[in-house]
């Protein structure tokens, strides 16, 4: 491609909002445009990219038996009624109308969409497992739309979505996809982790993401230093045992703790470490209301007390229940005289504490030495708090490790929760009625993207691993206003296309300097330059990641850049 009349906008500086590396680059670069929050066009070289991740997510989905379709990005909302989940998905679902006032979601995900299909078209165990695919543009009405193509508010995904007439059925396909994501990401040339997940608003159980290992990433997998275990941080259970210390119980004392109100405060008030107090935290769970403790160096982990009620939603409850139910304020809530009507749970770490410090449920006020099962009942103990850098590793093996990651994709085994709500049932070979077993599987396209370049750049721009690169070759003659050099260009440029190498072709009238900055941005695998020594058939070839260079004569170049995409 002549770069010339093509739409690649450069920019020297960074976009004001663009916080991290893959945003400032990719657009910096030419490869995207913001068009409003969290929304991008792919500009050519962007599309081209994109095209070269989708084409690998195709041919690894093709290769285990998933089938490409298509499904429409408009949902009418009756699909949504039947799982619940047009009020379940909460304000993360765009939704519109029609002229007759007919409610619409724009696809954030397709499992009623699929399962409605499947539902009338498939009849029998004979046609199962079936398993399909699209690589489509999903709508999400992100609360915090932010780094570029990362959280994205109209993004590209690969959803796929398996029919089973059984649990081990299930059980293979998820094995297979959980290959092909594995041979994806490494194609992509990543660096990543597949960490056992929670399954979260999509109901089902067994459930893994695949993490690109990154300072940026939002979400924290703990892993063994020593063996291949690795979690999502929100799911890692807890195997720490905790021994009460063999002290004599001292009588409880209630103490004026003005203005004291983070556990910090409070434990420079009364001169003690953290671990010494206990944290109350008030949380809203489905329709009742729970108090969760947990010492105070620690943090109650939400998804395992969603996990221990079995419950739909947790959230923190907001101040006015706080003051309504228990008579104080966030900074002074503790487990002494809490009404009937909440409960009280607590983590396994409280049940050993002995004399300790907790809130007094007055502001301003905190007990010293109170002791569980003195001073205050619990109704449940349970695993609740969030794992910690130091702990022992949950399958017994070293020590857990935290490192941040992007997720890049999920695969889950959905089970049942979809085909009983929407009555998705096929013949089994007895003539009886059963219902499919599911599972959904979804790769966040323009987000792996991003990852890569997150991985891929150094200060002058990106550096594609090949398989990405929107070009094989960068040709760039430095200045094409000498005759010698343009005819040598052009000639080269038709030489490599007829020798099926992809060539992006900088025939610019712009200043060398101009044009090898950009090269560098860009990041195109392998340069050739055509310069100074055009007139005697020499060009300067230079690798984008590496910067070595060399000099070749014409007739070698085509030969040397095959070999470079082989090796
Ligand atoms: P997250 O926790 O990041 O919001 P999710 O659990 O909501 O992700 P899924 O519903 O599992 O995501 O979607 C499948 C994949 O789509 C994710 O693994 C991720 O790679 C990608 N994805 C999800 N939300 C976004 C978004 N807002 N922008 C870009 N990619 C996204
Ligand atoms: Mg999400």
């Amino acid at each position: 491609m002549r770069q010339s009349h093509m739409l690649i906008p450069t920019l020297k500086e960074n976009p004001a909002d663009a916080e991290i590396k893959s945003h400032q680059l990719l657009v910096r670069a030419g490869y995207i445009r913001q068009i409003a929050s969290g929304i991008y066009s792919f500009l050519p070289i962007g599309r081209r990219v994109l095209n070269k991740v989708e084409n690998i997510v195709r041919e690894e989905m093709e290769k285990i038996g998933a089938h490409e379709m298509a499904m429409p990005a408009l949902e009418p909302s009756e699909l949504w009624k039947e799982t619940g989940r047009w009020t379940t998905f909460g304000s993360e679902l765009m939704r519109i109308h029609d002229r007759h006032n007919r409610e619409f979601a724009l696809g954030a995900t397709h499992e009623e969409v699929i399962t409605s299909l499947v539902r009338n078209e498939v009849k029998s165990y004979k046609q199962l497992p079936l398993t399909v695919f699209q690589i489509q543009n999903k709508f999400r009405d992100e609360a915090r739309p932010r780094f570029g193509l990362l959280r994205g508010r109209e993004f590209l995904m690969k959803d796929a979505y398996s029919f089973n007439e059984s649990y081990e059925s299930l059980d293979e396909t998820y094995e297979k996809m959980f290959q092909a994501y594995s041979n994806i990401f490494r194609r992509c040339g990543l660096n990543f982790r597949a960490v056992i997940a929670d399954s979260g608003a999509m109901g089902g159980k067994d459930t893994h993401e695949f993490m690109v290992l990154s300072e940026v990433g939002e979400d924290v997998i703990a892993y063994s230093d020593t063996s291949r275990y690795a979690a999502n941080i929100e799911m890692a259970p807890v195997i720490a045992t905790y021994e009460k210390p063999d002290v004599a119980v001292k009588p409880i004392e209630k103490v004026e703790t003005p203005g004291k109100r983070s556990m910090q405060e409070v434990a420079d008030h009364f001169g003690h470490e953290l671990h010494e107090g206990i944290k109350a935290i008030l949380f809203q769970v489905d329709e009742k209301f729970v108090l969760a403790l947990t010492r105070g160096d620690h943090e109650v982990n939400d998804v395992k007390l969603k996990n221990l009620f079995d419950a739909g939603l947790v959230e923190l409850a907001n101040e006015e229940d706080t003051q309504r139910l228990l008579g104080a304020g966030f900074g002074s809530l503790g487990p002494i005289n809490v009404p009937e009507e909440v409960e009280v749970v607590a983590d396994l770490a409280v049940e050993a504490m002995v004399n300790i410090t907790c809130g007094a449920n007055e502001n301003g006020f905190h007990y010293k030495n109170a002791t569980p099962g003195e001073d205050f009942t619990v109704n449940q103990y349970a695993d609740l708090r969030f794992i910690k850098e130091g702990d022992p590793s949950p399958d017994g093996q070293g020590t857990i490790q935290f490192a941040r990651g992007i997720e890049v994709g999920h695969v889950f085994k959905l089970g049942e929760f979809y085909s009983e709500r929407m009555n998705a049932t096929f013949l089994n070979d007895q003539g009886k009625a059963k219902t499919m077993i599911m599972g959904s599987y979804g790769i966040g396209v323009s987000r792996t993207l991003a990852a890569i370049v997150e991985q891929y750049h150094d200060d002058r721009g990106i550096t594609w691993p090949a398989n990405i690169a929107p070009y094989q070759v960068h040709l760039l003659s430095m200045n094409p206003k000498k005759e010698d050099q343009k005819e040598l260009a052009d000639q080269l440029y038709e030489n490599l296309l007829e020798a099926g190498i992809d060539v992006l072709y900088d025939d610019r009238k712009e200043r060398a300097g101009v044009k090898f900055a950009d090269s560098d941005l860009f990041g195109i695998p392998v340069r050739i330059t055509v310069g100074k020594r055009a007139s005697e058939g020499v060009v300067e070839v230079k690798e984008r990641t590496t910067g070595e260079q060399v000099e070749l004569d014409t007739n070698e170049l085509v030969e040397y850049v095959k070999n470079w995409y082989k090796a």
